[in-house]
């Protein structure tokens, strides 16, 4: 798609100046947005576009982002409902991850990005295994993929294996598609590692300049664990071993020190706060409003989150947020929104995304507030669109429509239909009918 013509819709640019535009536009050429603004000053032009949306009553805002995903796990993110953590790796994830083939995580992530597309989704980091398998899906599917092999040495997973599918995943696909799809390094979690082993993803890591996804300090388990191997606390040893960047994504840091948040905010790398994995397996709350107070960039990962959407994740982290700091609330839905849509967090790939403004990556969602979620629409447009579960009904991502008044059009009915079919055979096998 050449041009694209967003006429009329509400326009929440989420551009840090709390603008928006009530009868507005936006112009889209190439991928990226070239002009913003109110429909009256609408340059004549614009309306030859190749391809003009009428959006009124509509609203449109950056896409969402998830910045810690298994797409892989789809299939599996309401089984084993209050197990903790390592409960719930031993019974329900290991089972089904040590027999998946690479055709079974190709169609459980074709679920996964449905899913993904249907809730606004534009953008995301995935770590899990057969990930060649991941990337075909994602490269189809026109979203933007960061993504790692998880590396680890723990019961039929060998770290020579993992480190090495990792590698030439890098080789293969880093920067495919115009930098719609990455890769990073996926040390999966510091206590399946040895010292030996961190100290290689960290030279390579280095030496390459690849960026680094890992899972830190989830639970207070990961903290002992990691404790007894490397004798400091999960962020201590990131930073020890050069791990921590801005090209780094830690998922959880949900048990972090004053002085791990200070060693995080300072290297300005990324925290994926999950907040929905962490009540469900038992994990723990995330100090977000001590992270925020340091301008730590955080964003939302779904991980097993039962809806697979990053606005449920971002609504439970403003409830938690209440409980956890009291009166008066200490986070607004502005903020939420902007590190639900990127704005704060960042991996390659999403570097020009989170803003709807001139010279930014036109990756767009437009949300109906007309039925009967979403209504009423408050005067405060953020709590709206943070609460009311308005329908997200069209997805753009660099400039190409995705999904159209709810209509998927990269992963087609008939695959859908497909990959259930495999991946109920599959549960059927390991967890009995
Ligand atoms: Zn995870």
């Amino acid at each position: 798609m050449v041009s694209i013509l967003l006429l009329n819709p509400t326009v929440v640019t989420m551009n840090g100046e709390n603008e928006i535009i009530r009868e507005g536009f936006v112009y889209i050429e190439n991928g990226k947005i070239i002009d913003v603004g109110s429909i009256d000053k609408l340059p004549y032009e614009y309306k030859y576009s190749d391809l003009v949306l009428n959006l009124k009553n509509k609203v449109v805002l950056p896409g969402f982002v998830s910045y810690h995903t298994h797409l892989s796990l789809f299939p599996l993110r309401f089984m084993g409902l209050g197990l903790t953590l390592s409960e719930w790796e031993e019974t329900v994830a290991w089972p089904y991850e040590s027999t998946l083939t690479p055709e079974e995580s190709l169609y459980a992530s074709k679920l996964a990005i449905y899913a993904f597309i249907k809730n606004g989704v534009v953008a995301f980091a995935d770590m899990h295994f057969n990930m060649d398998s991941v990337a075909k899906v994602a490269k189809e599917s026109g979203l933007i993929a960061n993504l790692s092999v998880a590396i680890l040495e723990t019961g039929s997973f060998s770290y020579e294996k993992t480190l090495k599918e990792n590698i030439e995943l890098y080789r293969k696909w880093n920067g495919v598609d115009n930098g719609r799809i990455n890769v990073y390094l996926g040390p999966c979690s510091l206590r399946y590692l040895s010292r030996e082993q961190l100290s290689e993803i960290a030279l390579i890591a280095k030496e390459e300049n690849i960026g680094v996804h890992v899972h830190a300090s989830e639970t207070l388990d990961d903290v002992r664990r990691t404790k007894e191997k490397f004798n400091k606390r999960p962020i201590e040893v990131l930073k020890d071993y050069g791990l921590l960047s801005e090209n780094t994504i830690i998922a959880h840091a949900v048990w972090v020190t004053e002085k791990e948040i200070n060693y995080i905010a300072k290297s300005k790398a990324n925290v994926a706060h999950c907040p929905v994995s962490n009540n469900i397996l038992l994990s723990g709350n995330m100090p977000l409003v001590d992270m925020v107070s340091k301008n730590v960039r955080i964003g939302f990962g779904t991980d097993i989150n039962p809806s697979w959407d990053v606005i449920s994740e971002a609504r439970l982290a403003y409830y938690t947020t209440n409980t956890l700091y009291g009166v008066p609330s200490r986070i607004s839905p502005y903020m939420l929104l902007e590190m639900a849509t990127g704005n704060y967090a960042k991996f390659k790939g999403i570097e020009n995304h989170g803003k709807i403004a001139k010279g930014y990556d036109a990756n767009i969602v437009v949300l109906d507030f007309t039925g009967i979620r979403g209504w009423p629409r408050t005067s405060n447009i953020y709590e709206a669109i943070l609460f009311s579960g308005a329908s997200i009904e069209t997805v753009i991502v660099r400039g190409e429509v995705i999904m159209d008044s709810g209509e998927v059009l990269t992963i087609n009915a008939d695959e859908i239909r497909k990959a259930k079919k495999t991946i109920e055979r599959k549960l059927n096998k390991i967890y009995g009918k």
